[in-house]
């Protein structure tokens, strides 16, 4: 199957590759494997509309939040070629700033002492939707299905058989390997009987653009509470940009009441929380809320079947490392299917072999992000004294600060080349 078309049911339903989720995990994958190799066959099968490239169209992925992109997925996003389309909305990060409220000191990574453009960019996730999709439909290769529903997937003798329902009819779709990757509540995942480990946080992200009065000159801050983490990302396209992209974390149970206040209480009291590095906070546009737990899988691979982004690891966002993650996991296993040669692309010597491969930046990017989150809500007397010397140590400790720039910019663990 090598022509591109888009369809609410497969009509030639046979293929190499089948992505259950068009989620910015599961376009990112299509987009890497379609780069890797252009005879494999890959159809990406999505629940809802997909965006328009003129006109975009609610999709839970591609929402109003904005995604900070380090610095290691930039380079993987150009290999394939998106990058360039994706820069024209992409605002970068020229510093980042790490404080703890009520400590002193704090941590600044500068893109000058690292010696690169920028530390990531920030790019509104709707932006991410509307490029992806496009260049999907640019590939000869990848045959995208939408809306229509992945209902059953089963494992069958070479490869797995799904059952797609789309426009009230269901058909089967064999695939040599099917990638799941249909977000963390995963009922394909659940399916299978591949139990998560799942930590509740017991918390919930805030998420609102805030408008400012002065530029925000490209600086990211991070910022620690005992309320919970919090994060102001640039936005607007150039470090000229009054905008910022909140990601405010709040204990659940209280949650609904900052929801619930009126525009001017939530400047007051967010202005309150965060102080003014950035000068006044003067709008706030629409706000929404995400429960935040910590859940990976505990199986991510099996014969012709793996499992991708939420679906395999959901992490605490602060640390903007989800995605992130997910994207040097989808370039790991696109090299590692490069090297397929004549074995299915489903073998379970392959997919043990990109496992091997990703394992570890997995467990330290989740230990990472976890522990960052802990350190600074904890009462817990070691963390607590942690948190006292905080970043004051962390700027007194260059391999410290070294290992914190590298985990920021998506470079701390193995790199992946395609
Ligand atoms: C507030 C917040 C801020 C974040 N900020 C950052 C950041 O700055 N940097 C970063 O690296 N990460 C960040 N993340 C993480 C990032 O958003 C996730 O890694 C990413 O969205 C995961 O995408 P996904 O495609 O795996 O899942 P999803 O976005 O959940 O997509 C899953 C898709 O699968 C589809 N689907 C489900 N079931 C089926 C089915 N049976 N058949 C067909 N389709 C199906 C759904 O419709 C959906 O489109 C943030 C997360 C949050 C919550």
């Amino acid at each position: 199957m090598s022509q591109q078309h888009e369809q609410a049911v497969p009509d030639s339903p046979e293929t190499d590759i089948a992505i259950i989720g068009g989620g910015m995990v599961g376009a990112a994958l299509a987009a890497l494997f379609a780069c890797a190799n252009p005879r494999w066959s890959i159809t990406l099968i999505e629940a809802f509309p997909l965006p328009a490239d003129d006109a975009p169209v609610y999709q839970p992925s591609y929402d109003d939040r904005s995604t900070a992109i380090a610095h290691g997925s930039v380079a993987l996003l150009s290999q394939v070629g998106v990058w360039e389309q994706l820069s024209q909305h992409a605002t970068p990060i020229e510093q980042v700033h790490v404080s703890d409220k009520g400590h002193i000191g704090g941590a600044v990574i500068d893109r000058h002492k690292v010696g690169v453009d920028a530390l990531g960019y920030v790019v509104p996730n709707a932006w991410i939707g509307r490029v992806l999709i496009s260049h999907l439909r640019a590939q000869g290769n990848v045959t995208l299905v939408s809306p229509a529903q992945v209902k059953q997937l089963t494992p069958v003798a070479g490869g797995a058989l799904l059952q797609v329902e789309a426009e009230g009819r269901v058909s089967d779709v064999p695939a040599q390997l099917a990638v799941i990757a249909d977000g963390a509540q995963s009922r394909l995942r659940a399916s299978l009987g591949i139990d998560v480990d799942e930590q509740d946080y017991r918390q919930t992200a805030i998420i609102a653009n805030i408008g400012l009065e002065q530029p925000h000159q490209g600086i990211a801050y991070e910022r620690f509470t005992d309320e919970g983490p919090m994060a102001m990302l640039p936005l607007g396209g150039s470090v000229q940009g009054r905008s910022c992209a909140l990601v405010w974390t709040q204990p659940s149970d209280q949650a609904e009441a900052v929801l619930a206040l009126s525009d001017e209480e939530f400047l007051s009291r967010l202005q309150q929380r965060f102080g003014f590095r950035l000068g006044p906070l003067i709008s706030v546009g629409k706000r929404d809320s995400y429960p935040l737990t910590l859940s990976i899988a505990k199986e991510q691979i099996r014969s012709s079947v793996v499992v991708m982004g939420n679906a395999a690891h959901f992490l605490h966002p602060v640390a903007g490392q989800g995605f992130n993650l997910a994207v040097r996991d989808c370039a790991a296993l696109a090299a590692t299917l490069a090297q397929a040669g004549d074995r299915p692309l489903g073998s379970l010597s392959l997919l043990q072999a990109y496992w091997s491969q990703q394992a570890l930046d997995q467990q330290a990017t989740i230990h990472f992000s976890d522990q960052l989150t802990k350190l600074f809500t904890s009462s817990k007397l070691p963390q607590a004294a942690l948190r006292g010397l905080g970043f004051v140590g962390l700027e007194c400790l260059p391999p410290a600060k070294q290992w914190l720039t590298l985990q920021t910019m998506g470079k701390a663990n193995r790199q992946v080349v395609l």
